[in-house]
């Protein structure tokens, strides 16, 4: 496919290049290494699944730019939307009893999809500003009951809540608690569902009792009284598309009721369609307390995010919470949420969400089967439109290449991206979450291309 002639523009490769390392300091990335590479990647334009690169070279978009872009890239009514917002109110703030329209259709629009008691919406820019945002209502929560010291937080290891200094703390990644002195006091990290390497070989039911077992040990060793949410991932995304086994959220739901502590379910992936229903907490069936959305809320065409909340929360808020002194500049922006309901209703419109359950998801399952007995593969896993394989140096183990987690994954990556697909190499898997309006050609595309890296690099890993 060709890109549309009004998105063409010549740009000036090696000039961008110089002035990204002069300049620019991308996200998550090791800047000594950008700088022995010459510069960044520089990404020029993108239509449907597929994106350019600078010099040309075309892309297969696997991860839905980074798990967000669910209706694809090149919508013309979200431009539209976006402009006409800009001309008629382009800013204006949340702040001190005020509210926009699109923020309160935007808000009232969630709620509909939502359901049941998650009625009441909190509008942030991020993902991480979302648990940020939630962070601080669920210990305000506690505290104007009487409960000040109800404030500790369980999350899970290798768990991902954002970037912010709540959202690192939250999330399990040791990697990131070395930047920045973290975690910060009050969050407990127990064990993750990943039963491919924590319970390898283990019962499924036994595994999810285990993990929900040391949930229930640690809430009882901190004190019940001290502990005020669980905060978890319906499928963990950044920490390599973990599906929990069966029953997990189950047990974690009934022993945060046993124990009076919150039930946080951090959506930002998961949320509207990609495992299949509007949310993961649907696919898995609990009811949390509070979400937090972002990603494809606009299918990252504006930056938005939603912690959503339920009418139980709210009404103690609204009793006894007196002024919520939190809230963002753009909190409830006007364009960016007359975006995000456009893009809601071209997900609805399009019926993206059955798509995902009753065709891609299981046309990609089934295409991932064929790698499934590749050598260098120990495990393919997908739910909805997320997927893992997980690279091994002996079938039938988990045995890692090298003798540890991580030397492999980036090397099938970049062969995966140097054959035109764009995948993320966590660890040892190759995940992906494509457009939620990937073609079933589109999914084998993918899936060989897999293939093939897999054949490439075999040599390569071998030698490790
Ligand atoms: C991406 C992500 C975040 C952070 O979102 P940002 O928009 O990058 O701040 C938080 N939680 C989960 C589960 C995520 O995947």
């Amino acid at each position: 496919m060709t890109p549309p002639a009004t998105a063409l523009r010549n740009y000036d490769a090696v000039e961008l290049r110089r002035l990204d390392l002069a300049h620019h300091l991308p996200a998550q990335a090791d800047y000594g290494e950008i700088r022995d590479l010459g510069g960044s990647r520089i990404i020029t334009r993108a239509e449907g699944c597929k994106f350019w690169d600078v010099d040309g070279k075309s892309y297969l978009d696997g991860m839905a730019g980074l798990w967000c872009v669910g209706i694809g890239y090149g919508r013309k009514e979200l431009a539209e939307v976006a402009y006409e917002q800009m001309l008629e109110l382009p800013y204006y703030n949340s702040f001190f009893k005020t509210a926009t329209a699109p923020a309160v259709r935007l808000a009232a629009k969630i709620a509909s999809i939502t359901g049941g008691e998650l009625q009441h919406v909190f509008f942030n820019s991020s993902g991480s500003e979302a648990v940020d945002t939630m962070f601080r209502m669920v210990r305000h929560y506690w505290a104007v009951q009487g409960q000040p010291y109800k404030n500790i937080f369980i999350a899970r290891r290798n768990g991902y809540h954002g970037s912010t200094v709540a959202g690192a703390s939250l999330g399990g990644m040791s990697a990131m608690h070395a930047i920045g002195s973290l975690p910060i006091p009050g969050i407990e990290h127990v064990i993750q569902p990943y039963a491919f390497n924590e319970g390898f070989g283990e019962d499924e039911e036994a595994f999810a009792a285990r993990c929900a077992q040391e949930v229930e040990d640690r809430i009882l060793k901190v004190g019940p009284q001290n502990v005020a949410a669980f905060v978890g991932e319906p499928i963990q995304g950044a920490g390599g598309v973990i599906i929990p086994p069966k029953g997990y959220w189950q047990r974690i739901e009934a022993i945060c009721r046993k124990y009076n502590v919150l039930l946080v379910a951090d959506e930002v992936i998961c949320g509207f369609g990609r495992t299949g229903q509007w949310f993961g907490h649907n696919t898995f069936g609990f009811t949390p307390d509070i979400i937090t959305t972002a990603k494809q809320l606009s299918s990252g065409y504006a930056p938005i995010s939603a912690t959503i909340a339920s009418r139980a929360i709210v009404e103690v808020l609204r009793e006894k919470g007196g002024d919520f002194v939190h809230g963002y500049t753009y909190s409830g922006h006007p364009m960016c949420c007359a975006v995000a309901e456009r893009n809601l209703e071209i997900i609805e419109r399009e019926d993206l969400v059955t798509r995902t359950r009753e065709v891609t998801g299981p046309y990609l399952a089934n295409a991932l089967q064929r790698l499934a007995d590749h050598e260098l593969v120990g495990q393919v896993r997908s739910k909805g439109l997320l997927g893992a394989v997980e690279i091994v140096s002996e079938p039938g183990t988990n045995h890692r290449f090298g003798g540890k987690e991580g030397k492999a994954g980036p090397i099938v990556r970049d062969a995966c991206i140097a054959n035109g697909l764009m995948v993320r190499g966590i660890r040892d898997s190759v995940v992906m979450c494509p457009p939620l309006t990937i073609s079933t050609d589109e999914i084998d595309f993918m899936v060989d291309k897999i293939e093939k890296s897999l054949n490439q690099v075999l040599p390569k890993l071998r030698a490790l």
